[in-house]
């Protein structure tokens, strides 16, 4: 994905429907600042208000993606590019969402081990602090827990080794089930069996 060469093609479109920045921000409800930063190459376009944008420059989502107009008998070929390109895009931010989860754990679990055994330590001299410093590490163990899990739910698929359908499962299913690293044991929704379902980051 070339973000320059998309944000000039954005501009020139955009140029070519007799629209400023304003206009086409004011149209999207957002401000001429993002508009600016899509046609420097900056950012790309959220993917909530793509398919209103292209259907004010009159171009397709995947032509939006080249950067430049697809010719009618290239549509199939820069379509099937396109799922590609998204897929990676889905990758890569389930990937991050899965790695803020372990810098979480890494980060936040020490903290609260050293709460809870400072507050206990101290809890013979201060009872009231002691209380306090248990209290806290132990509700961001809890707090850590539930953000954890719900990362877990959100991030990409679970894969059944049985028959390789990947699905997401109910976030009761992810809470209940018993796991090895993010491994969890659930039951397949397509073949029923029971199994170990490992993570995959796309469908
Ligand atoms: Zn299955």
């Amino acid at each position: 994905m070339d973000q320059e060469k998309i944000g000039k093609f954005i501009a020139a479109c955009r140029k070519e429907k007799g629209l400023t920045q304003a206009v086409l921000a004011e149209k999207l409800g957002i401000t001429n600042r993002a508009v600016s930063k899509w046609e420097t190459g900056r950012c790309m376009p959220e993917l909530s208000v793509m398919p209103e944008l292209c259907e004010l420059l009159g171009i397709s989502v995947s032509e939006l993606f080249k950067g430049e107009r697809i010719a009618a008998e290239k549509i199939e070929e820069s379509s099937n590019e396109l799922l590609l390109e998204l897929r990676k895009l889905e990758e890569t931010s389930n990937k991050k969402l899965l790695s803020f989860e372990r810098f979480l754990i890494f980060l936040f679990i020490p903290v609260c081990v050293l709460l809870i055994i400072s507050g206990a330590l101290i809890m013979s001299a201060m009872l009231p602090l002691g209380i306090i410093f248990m209290a806290s590490g132990f509700a961001t163990i809890i707090i850590c827990a539930v953000l954890g899990l719900k990362i877990e739910h959100d991030a990409g698929y679970y894969e059944c080794p049985n028959c390789g359908e990947r699905y997401v499962p109910t976030m009761k299913a992810v809470v209940m089930a018993p796991h090895i690293g993010t491994s969890r044991k659930m039951k397949c929704p397509k073949c029923g069996q029971k199994g170990y379902h490992k993570k995959a980051m796309v469908k």
